[in-house]
């Protein structure tokens, strides 16, 4: 089929400007203030309590741990840092090595450099465009060793600390054969799943799958608390780990300053947690709003030549940030350029992590599909209606 995008792309404009019914400027990812977010921070200011104590935090931190199934719940400033702390909280070390996908938001390499570690980039599956187990399988097998209990780098001699897949837009990958591969190399799952929030694979939510789970708040992601990001386990050390790294490493004492380590000033304030919890009060309907509208994409895409992605058939996602995949990078740069112009906001692919400057020198596997989906994929207009 060819495709001609100068018809096709303002067809698409119209049926998003018919979807969200307004002729102004549609953002890729909106966030949406409809329930209780005035009043809950209007209870922190008057509170007082309004820095990294207080009881809207352990409130918000309760209400995760109910919504995902998971035993605890540690809330952080951002994204980042709560993946930070779940390396950390894994025992991930310095001069170590982490496998993680080169297909991912720069986040997921810089909290691997932030431990010291480096970043090994393998190959996503084209299907669910998240860290493909058959390539990680093949790259231990290939450049892995046992080394006294522990599972190193052939070459280097490095240890290989952590595998850490990330839920790509909102996808959970294949994270039981993920899961055996870790298992049969001894190595910890972490999981970026910053995208992933309200997503299900048979009822279970992230951050049961790997040893821990880093979340984000951000504002563009599906529940923002401003700035903010959360550490879900259901290990008891490994949260009371990160619990106490993440709050200076303060030993608790009624008066005393005694901090055991180099801690770090990483705990989300309370005035935050007081969005995040009026926010997680409307998940659901978040998520009715966006799989709707999936739906709609997926009618409008049919037979045009664009794919719409609708994850793994395993998944019940959260279609965080909806995407399609066009069927050349020159379709994909005109899509770009007419929607855009249009005042419809479309964006490609992160460009692959070991292409970006801190990272050229990685180790990196053949990343042919992670390559080719970054060059054909762009994300569309995904905001609550
Ligand atoms: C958003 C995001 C993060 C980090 O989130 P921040 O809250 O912005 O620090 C990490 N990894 C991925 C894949 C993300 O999309």
């Amino acid at each position: 089929m060819t495709l001609d995008i100068e018809h096709f792309a303002p067809r698409f404009c119209k049926a998003v400007r018919d979807w969200y019914d307004t002729d102004e400027f549609i953002p890729l990812h909106a966030p949406k203030f409809s329930g209780n977010e005035e009043n809950y921070v209007r209870e922190v200011v008057q509170s007082t309590f309004v820095s990294s104590v207080g009881q809207k935090i352990i409130d918000f931190e309760q209400a995760m741990c109910r919504y995902l199934g998971v035993k605890h719940a540690v809330a952080m400033v951002n994204g980042t840092a709560a993946l930070h702390m779940a390396l950390l909280g894994a025992g991930v070390t310095r001069d170590s090595l982490v496998i993680t996908q080169s297909l991912s938001f720069v986040a997921t390499a810089n909290a691997i450099s932030y431990v010291g570690a480096s970043p090994v980039f393998l190959d996503i599956s084209p299907e669910t465009l998240s860290l493909s187990p058959q390539k990680v399988r093949e790259w231990l097998a290939t450049h892995s060793v046992e080394k006294q209990g522990l599972r190193v780098h052939r070459e280097s001699g490095a240890r290989i600390a952590a595998i850490v897949p990330m839920h790509t837009f909102g996808f959970v990958g294949e994270v039981t054969e993920l899961l055996e591969v870790a298992r049969e190399f001894g190595i910890p799952l972490v999981e970026d799943a910053a995208e992933s929030l309200g997503t299900e694979v048979a009822g279970v939510h992230p951050g049961n799958f790997g040893l821990c789970a880093a979340i984000s708040f951000n504002g563009n992601k599906i529940l923002t608390t401003g700035g903010g990001g959360m550490v879900v386990t259901n290990d008891d050390d490994l949260a009371a780990k990160v619990r106490h790294l993440s709050t200076t490493a303060k030993v608790p004492h009624r008066w005393e300053y005694i901090h055991d380590q180099v801690g770090y000033n990483y705990r989300m304030p309370n005035i935050n947690a007081g969005l995040g919890l009026a926010q997680l009060e409307q998940l659901p309907k978040f998520l009715e709003s966006k799989r709707a509208l999936a739906r709609y994409y997926a009618d409008f895409f049919a037979n045009t030549g664009v794919d719409f992605v609708l994850g793994p058939s395993s998944n019940t996602p959260n279609y965080w940030l909806c995407c399609v995949l066009l069927p050349s990078s020159e379709h994909r740069d005109d899509f770009l350029k007419i929607c855009n112009d249009a005042g419809i906001m479309v964006r490609p692919a992160w460009a692959p992590l070991n292409t970006l400057k801190p990272y050229t020198t990685a180790l990196a596997d053949k990343l042919a599909s992670a390559s080719d989906v970054a060059k054909r994929l762009v994300n569309i207009p995904s905001s609550v209606r």
